[in-house]
C-alpha cells in the first residue's frame, strides 16, 4: 500500500495582506480546509485519487471565495466562461470542458467527458448540453456572479481604459481551483477549475482545461495543477515541463515544479503558482505572487492551509 497525499491550491490571484478583512481570509480558509476534507476522507477510506481531486475541487467551485464555479470572473462582455479539467495518471486519460455557461460544477463535466471517451475537451453549448444530458445541475449563469467579480471586472476596464493592466492586482486579474492526490494503490491525479481571468476576451481558453499545461498526472512522476496566466502556461507547457523534469532530470518534484515558477515564468512577469504530488507523496506549492490560497495533507494526518505567507495548521475534526 502507498501512501497517500493531497494538496489544493485556490489559486495564486489573492490580495494583498492589507487589502482583505482577517474574517474573509479566515472564512476562505474555511472552504480550503473543508475542501482538504472531502479529498482526505475519500483517500483515508481507500478511495481513488480520481475521485478525491474531484470532491476537493467541488468544494471550492462551490465557494464564493474562489474564481471557479460560484464566484468565477466575468469576461469582458460581463459573461461567465468556465473552465475545467481533470486527469487520471494511471491510464493517462484525460477529460476536459471549457467556455461552458451553465455547469454548477464544471469539473464534474469534465470526468464525466473522460469517463465517455469519444473526446478529452468539448467546448461551448455543446459541452452545456452534454452536461444537461448527463444528468449534472445546470444552473442560471447568475449562480456563478459575485459581488467581488463584478468590481474585479470594473476595475480590469478601468485599467484597460487607462492602459495600466498589467499594474492591476493579481487579485483584479485572476485565479483558479485545483488538487492534485495519490492514493493508497499509488495512483496520481489532477484536477483544475477556473473563470479565467477577469475581463478577458470573449471566447479565450486558458491553460486549465488543457492537459499537459493547466492539469497533469501520471503514474510513477507526479500529478500538477496550475493558476496563474494561462496563455504561458499552455506555451510552457507547463504541467508536462514538471513532470518531464522528474522524469528525465529526476529533479524532485519541489526542484522540478520550483524552477518552472520561479525560472522559467517569473522573467514573464506574471502570476504563477501550483501544486504538485510525486509518487512518493511529496507536496510542492510554488508561487511567484503575494500568496497563493493552497493547503494539504501530510502523512500524520495534519491539514495545513495558507493564503499568504503564513501557514494554519489545522486536524481532520477542525
Ligand atoms: N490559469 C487561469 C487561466 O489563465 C487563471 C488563473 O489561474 O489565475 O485561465
Amino acid at each position: 500500500m502507498s501512501k497517500i497525499a493531497l494538496a489544493i491550491h485556490g489559486g495564486c490571484g489573492v490580495m494583498p495582506k492589507q487589502d482583505l478583512s482577517e474574517a474573509e481570509w479566515a472564512a476562505a480558509r474555511v472552504d480550503l480546509h473543508r475542501s482538504l476534507q472531502a479529498g482526505w476522507a475519500i483517500l483515508n477510506a481507500g478511495g481513488t485519487a480520481l475521485d478525491a481531486v474531484e470532491a476537493a475541487v467541488v468544494v471550492m467551485e462551490d465557494s464564493p471565495h474562489f474564481n471557479a464555479g460560484h464566484g468565477a470572473a466575468l469576461n469582458t462582455d460581463s459573461e461567465h466562461e468556465l473552465d475545467a479539467s481533470i486527469m487520471d495518471g494511471r491510464t493517462l486519460e484525460a477529460g476536459a470542458v471549457t467556455l461552458v455557461k451553465r455547469i454548477r460544477n464544471p469539473v464534474k463535466a469534465a470526468r464525466r467527458v473522460m469517463e465517455k471517451g469519444d473526446a478529452v475537451l468539448l467546448g461551448g453549448a455543446a459541452a452545456d448540453e452534454f452536461a444537461k444530458v448527463e444528468g449534472l445541475d445546470i444552473v442560471a449563469p447568475a449562480y456563478f456572479t459575485t459581488e467581488r467579480r463584478v468590481e474585479a471586472l470594473a476595475a480590469m476596464k478601468a485599467h484597460a481604459a487607462a492602459g495600466t493592466a498589467a499594474k492591476a492586482s493579481e487579485s483584479e486579474k485572476h485565479g483558479t481551483v485545483g488538487a492534485v492526490a495519490l492514493d493508497a494503490a499509488g495512483h496520481l491525479a489532477a484536477a483544475t477549475s477556473t473563470g479565467g481571468y477577469n475581463n478577458k476576451p470573449s471566447g479565450r481558453i486558458g491553460d486549465t482545461p488543457i492537459p499537459g499545461a493547466g492539469t497533469y498526472a501520471r503514474d510513477g512522476i507526479c500529478a500538477v495543477s496550475g493558476t496563474g496566466k494561462g496563455e504561458y502556461f499552455i506555451r510552457y507547457a507547463v504541467g508536462h515541463e514538471v513532470a518531464s523534469r522528474v522524469r528525465y532530470l529526476k529533479e524532485s518534484v519541489d526542484q522540478s515544479a520550483t524552477s518552472v515558477i520561479m525560472e522559467e515564468l517569473k522573467p514573464h512577469d506574471i502570476g504563477a503558482g501550483l501544486v504538485a504530488v510525486g509518487a512518493d507523496g511529496s507536496v510542492s506549492a510554488p508561487y511567484n505572487t503575494d500568496g497563493m490560497f493552497r493547503g494539504w495533507v501530510e502523512d500524520d494526518g495534519k491539514f495545513f492551509v495558507a493564503t499568504h505567507e503564513d501557514v494554519f495548521v489545522l486536524s481532520d475534526r477542525d
